[in-house]
């Protein structure tokens, strides 16, 4: 049994990871600000003596005595990222150093998550690790991108001088239950549009790529890496398959069956037009790749949305 601190343990990935850790018999402890994240979705790890939550936020210390470190804490969403943007350079940059100084201190294994936004727009595709990126240093997503590159940066500079042992993923477009309804994502969006009967909300012509993993399979990616002791990363974790916005509208009104039509919005600055990850060193050194397929895996969130959803129209009525 180990003991393990997942930073965002609230929030959508951070949920599952808790909750997987605990299935596999470790001591969690999650740590939260509660800005994405929901007691609801911890709520039935409560029960377990196993399982811990602090209210803390990560850009102050934390003395803590642990075996491993999973640094999630940051808003996902550009909705929510770009709503406190120093708040997010802070929770990047000082979260990463006071969980890098917990490590240090304790002799922690770290990991890091990182994004695919650290390629930015990207010019090489598919992105391979060794791509250095095409972000802009001072757009309105520069703070979650750059916050996250400096983040790795921390990563590798304590690794070299102090020898803390880490692990840095980048994870690519990663979805599925637990998401909240108004999470601004674009699949969560779409199915909450759908389910609703709304208009599906396509920023620009709905041509740009993402490539779309489903949250199991991220978090098997992680704790792979978590495991590995031949490599430091970085890492890309996500499903290589790629779509466009369209295709994704498309199949999410298909699935639903719903009659929702489609309402073209402006596409936001700085919008990567084209996002799919090269996962060979994810493959090779993890023997890690996604099994679950987009149909599947919208079929799983749609049902979660679908009962979040008339579980609050219940709950109106009674
Ligand atoms: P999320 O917003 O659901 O979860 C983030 C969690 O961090 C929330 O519980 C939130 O309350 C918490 N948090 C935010 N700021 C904090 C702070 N200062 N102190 C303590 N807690 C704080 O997002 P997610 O999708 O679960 O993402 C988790 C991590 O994975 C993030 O670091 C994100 O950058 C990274 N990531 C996610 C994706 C994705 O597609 N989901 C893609 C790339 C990277
Ligand atoms: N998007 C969209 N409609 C929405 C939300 C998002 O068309 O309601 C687009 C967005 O412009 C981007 C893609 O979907 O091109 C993925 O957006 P998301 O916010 O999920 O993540 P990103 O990969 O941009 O960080």
């Amino acid at each position: 049994m180990k003991r393990i601190l997942v930073t965002g343990g609230a929030g959508f990935i951070g949920s599952h990871l808790c909750e997987r850790l605990l299935g596999e018999g470790n001591d969690v402890i999650c740590l939260d600000n509660f800005f994405t994240g929901r007691k609801v979705n911890i709520s039935h790890l409560m029960e377990s003596p196993f399982f811990e939550v602090i209210r803390h936020d990560v850009i102050e210390p934390v003395l803590l005595e642990v075996d491993q470190i999973y640094n999630l804490a940051c808003p996902a969403s550009p909705v929510h990222y770009q709503f406190n943007p120093v708040k997010t350079i802070k929770t990047n940059i000082m979260g990463a150093l006071n969980m890098l100084g917990l490590a240090k201190r304790v002799g922690a294994r770290i990991l890091q998550a990182s994004t695919s936004e650290v390629y930015g727009n990207p010019l090489v595709h598919p992105q391979t690790e060794d791509y250095w990126g095409n972000a802009n240093p001072i757009g309105p997503r520069a703070c979650y991108d750059e916050g996250k590159r400096c983040a790795e940066t921390l990563m590798f500079a304590y690794h070299r001088q102090n020898g803390v042992d880490i692990k840095v993923v980048r994870i690519f477009n990663t979805y599925g239950p637990r998401m909240l309804e108004n999470d601004g994502r674009v699949v969560s969006n779409f199915i909450v549009q759908a389910l609703k009967g709304s208009d599906i909300t396509v920023y620009g012509d709905g041509s740009q790529t993402r490539s779309f993993c489903y949250i199991d399979d991220m978090v098997d990616g992680l704790v792979r890496m978590m495991n590995n002791d031949e490599v430091s990363g970085p890492v890309n974790l996500g499903n290589p398959c790629e779509f466009t916005v369209k295709e994704l509208a498309d199949k999410v009104v298909k699935l639903t069956g719903s009659a929702s039509g489609i309402s073209y919005k402006p596409l936001p600055q700085d919008d990567p037009e084209q996002r799919q990850p090269d996962i060979t060193t994810a493959k090779k050194v993890l023997g890690w790749e996604p099994a679950i397929k987009l149909e599947e895996g919208l079929r799983r969130s749609i049902e979660y949305f679908s009962k979040r959803i008339n579980g609050a129209k219940d709950a109106c009525k009674a």
